[in-house]
């Protein structure tokens, strides 16, 4: 079906994607902590795995798109020790943890909206699958790999290794630097190791969030409602994992060692991790202070921007680079972004107004239309490659222009070439990248009106050769940019 290569960050080698049951491609995205509203590092971790579904839907897979909400289990360190997140945060803001959840659960999907996301085929709860984790650590403790230690159940780290397997294989973490590391660290007493981790915390009479449980009552690990979910929704063995590189470790080697543990085999076929977003050199997180808000963004308000940026702008500034590349947000790249952003709309304004006549097709320009066209599928078979499709789209939108500024007409290529261009240029720009236009989602009905007023004011200032207020209609709307274009026909606008 299709020559798609993606980087698999277990085997730390690009392979060719081979679905356990096609067309049916089973994908997995660890999704948001919600005890607090996403910042943008996540959004791009979120954006980069819509890409991904978007792509394998375009090439005709069937996805069953799994990405879950953390509502319980994840707790304030990485060693999956300390307190409940949504607890925490409901003793802070005076609510109830289900409050918080459903808050910034909601926060969260208008974010995904704005960003022009594709909803998730399942979106399922941590909260809602708590039989099935107690099910899946009784299993694990039934296979020799897990155990009950005062009112909590650890999994037992040596015992899995002991059976030919290997924890720390995708991080490359090395076990006895992390048994130092961990020494110190409440809660060691009950462990028979320090890396052990926990699939069942006891909890204690004040703790809000606790279920009953054979060990006691209590509250699951983290780590255990990804191995539940995605086993429940997409099988023992499902093809593709994704998730922020900074998930690798512990928690998706934590995920291996759960699944290969109850099920008895390797679960994922391709492991994929996104790179980290960056802000002054800096992961962008809410621990180190520095994260900034999608809404920031797009109202402005943030001392560190200059004005407010759309979420496509956003979204094509991430599409720029690849998904496994670190990424620094500046300035200057939002406004090369919005800039971008608007040439290839403006293209695919163009595109649709261009018409097809039969004159003489110039053999060179139909197979450099048709090589740009194959080019899109080209790069995005490789690894998923956004900016290069990027630098291709643009290729595409210099020849869109030249037709559209002769006379709107396409005259020296196929017919059949043509309708390629058509459906290689929306379909990638839409569909695939998933941007769209702002100016004309917006309102631009109310947009037009306006302009439709300003133009002329600007006709009969012009008329009466009251200059002044002609030159101030030009630089406030070149301020705001908008240019406007006189032909014989009339006077036209046009963004960016
Ligand atoms: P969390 O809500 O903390 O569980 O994170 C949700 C997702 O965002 C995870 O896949 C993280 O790996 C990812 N993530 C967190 N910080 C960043 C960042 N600065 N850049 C990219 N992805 C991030
Ligand atoms: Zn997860």
């Amino acid at each position: 079906m299709s020559d798609l290569t993606i980087y698999n960050t277990l085997s730390r080698q690009k392979e060719k994607f081979e679905p356990i049951n096609p067309p049916y491609v089973g994908l997995y995205c660890c999704g948001p902590t919600v005890y607090s509203d996403v910042h943008l590092g996540n959004t791009r971790t979120f954006i980069s795995f819509d890409l991904v579904y978007r792509y394998l839907k375009f090439l005709g897979y069937k996805v069953r798109y799994v990405r879950n909400i953390t509502d319980a289990g994840h707790l304030t360190n990485e060693a999956g020790e300390g307190k409940n997140r949504m607890e925490d945060q409901a003793k802070l803001e005076k609510l109830e943890p289900m409050e918080i959840v459903q808050k910034y659960t909601v926060g969260f999907h208008e974010v995904c909206r704005l960003f022009n996301l594709l909803p998730p085929t399942i979106e399922p709860t941590a909260t809602g699958h708590i039989v099935e984790q107690i099910e899946m650590t009784q299993k694990l403790i039934d296979n020799g790999v897990a155990y009950a230690s005062n009112g909590s159940v650890y999994f037992d780290v040596n015992a899995y290794n002991a059976k030919g397997n290997n924890y720390g294989k995708l991080s490359g973490r090395n076990i006895d630097e992390l048994i130092a590391g961990y020494r110190d660290l409440d809660g060691q007493d009950e462990k028979r190791n320090s890396i052990d981790f926990a699939l069942w915390k006891k909890a204690s009479p004040e703790h809000i969030m606790q279920w009953n449980s054979p060990w006691g009552s209590g509250f699951p690990g983290w780590h255990l409602e990804c191995s539940v979910m995605s086993t429940k929704y997409l099988g023992k063995q499902f093809d593709i994992h994704a998730g922020g590189m900074d998930l690798k470790f512990p928690h998706h080697e934590c995920e291996i060692a759960q699944n290969v543990g109850a099920c008895g085999n390797e679960p994922v076929r391709y492991w994929m991790h996104t790179n980290m977003l960056n802000f002054n050199g800096q992961k962008m997180s809410k621990s180190l202070g520095n994260s900034i808000l999608p809404m920031q963004f797009i109202t402005g308000e943030h001392p560190l921007l200059d004005k407010p940026y759309s979420a496509m702008t956003v979204r094509f500034l991430f599409m720029q680079s690849h998904y496994s590349s670190e990424l620094d947000i500046t300035i200057k790249g939002l406004q090369d972004a919005e800039k971008g952003l608007r040439k290839l709309m403006n293209a695919a304004k163009y595109l649709a107004e261009l018409k097809f006549d039969t004159a003489t097709s110039d053999e060179q320009q139909d197979k450099l239309i048709q090589e740009l066209c194959n080019e899109c599928k080209t790069v995005m078979d490789d690894d998923f490659n956004a900016p290069k499709l990027l630098a291709t789209l643009y290729e595409l939108a210099t020849q869109i222009n030249i037709y559209y500024n002769d006379g709107k007409k396409v005259s020296n290529i196929s017919k059949a070439t043509f309708n390629q261009l058509q459906t290689t240029y929306n379909g990638y720009l839409f569909d695939v990248l998933g941007l769209s236009d702002e100016a004309a989602a917006g309102n631009n009905d109310a947009l037009d009106k306006v302009m439709q007023l300003v133009i002329d004011i600007r006709k009969q200032s012009r008329e009466t050769k009251d200059w002044t207020t002609s030159d101030k209609i030009r630089d406030a709307l070149k301020n705001a940019g908008i240019e406007i274009k006189d032909s014989k026909d009339g006077t036209t606008y046009e963004i960016g």
